[in-house]
């Protein structure tokens, strides 16, 4: 069978650092390609559309629903995102490691419908500690804050279905780890999608 590139999802509790470990890894990697999801939130101070989200009304995020353009979706905190497929399937048979940054329902939708596609997690070492680090971003309030505490605490019976957990308690060495898992997951065959 021919093989492409690779896609990986890389999921993580909001405020886990995710965002930063995986900045690292993709400047040690070139290969890596982050998919841009459609949103329906607001955009965040600094954030820009095309390049964070693709920043859409609920009305065109339905219509992608009914066009089966997503390769998953779900509902978060009272928002929608999904993952454009076109695009993802364009990068891998492009030979790219797409890397997918998703919350729980995307990543179990991703593995019922594609069990090859490998699964990690990243999350801080407690509770307290996340809360700590989605105060300290600065760019949430109280209630969005308490939401997404809420969420974790529903999120954490997913963690273990993750082919690999990773504790972010440090930076480099969170990236070590992920890196490794990036250059052992498969390639893919693009024509799955
Ligand atoms: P945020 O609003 O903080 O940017 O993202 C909230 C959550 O939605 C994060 O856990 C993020 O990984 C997840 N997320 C972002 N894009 C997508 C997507 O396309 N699909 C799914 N299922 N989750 C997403």
């Amino acid at each position: 069978m021919h093989m492409d590139g690779k896609l990986i999802v890389v999921s993580g509790y909001s405020g886990a650092g995710k965002g930063t470990v995986l900045k690292e890894v993709f400047r040690r990697m070139p290969q890596c390609v982050y998919s841009v999801s459609v949103t329906t939130r607001q955009p965040r101070e600094g954030e820009k559309d095309g390049r964070d989200y693709f920043f859409r009304t609920p009305e065109q995020f339905e219509e992608m629903v009914e066009r089966d353009a997503f390769l998953e979706f779900a509902r978060y905190t009272s928002s929608s995102y999904g993952t454009p497929k076109a695009w993802v399937k364009e990068n891998v048979k492009a030979g790219k490691i797409v890397v997918l940054e998703i919350e729980v329902q995307g990543a179990m939708q991703i593995r019922e419908k594609y069990p090859q596609v490998p699964l990690v997690f990243i999350t801080a070492p407690d509770f307290t500690e996340l809360e700590r680090r989605l105060r300290q971003r600065g760019t949430e309030t109280e209630e969005r804050i308490q939401m997404r505490m809420e969420a974790a605490r529903r999120e954490q019976e997913y963690v273990c279905r993750y082919d690999k957990v990773i504790v972010n308690d440090q930076v480099e060495r969170c990236a070590d780890q992920l890196e490794r898992f990036f250059i052992q997951a498969p390639a893919l065959d693009a024509d799955t999608f």
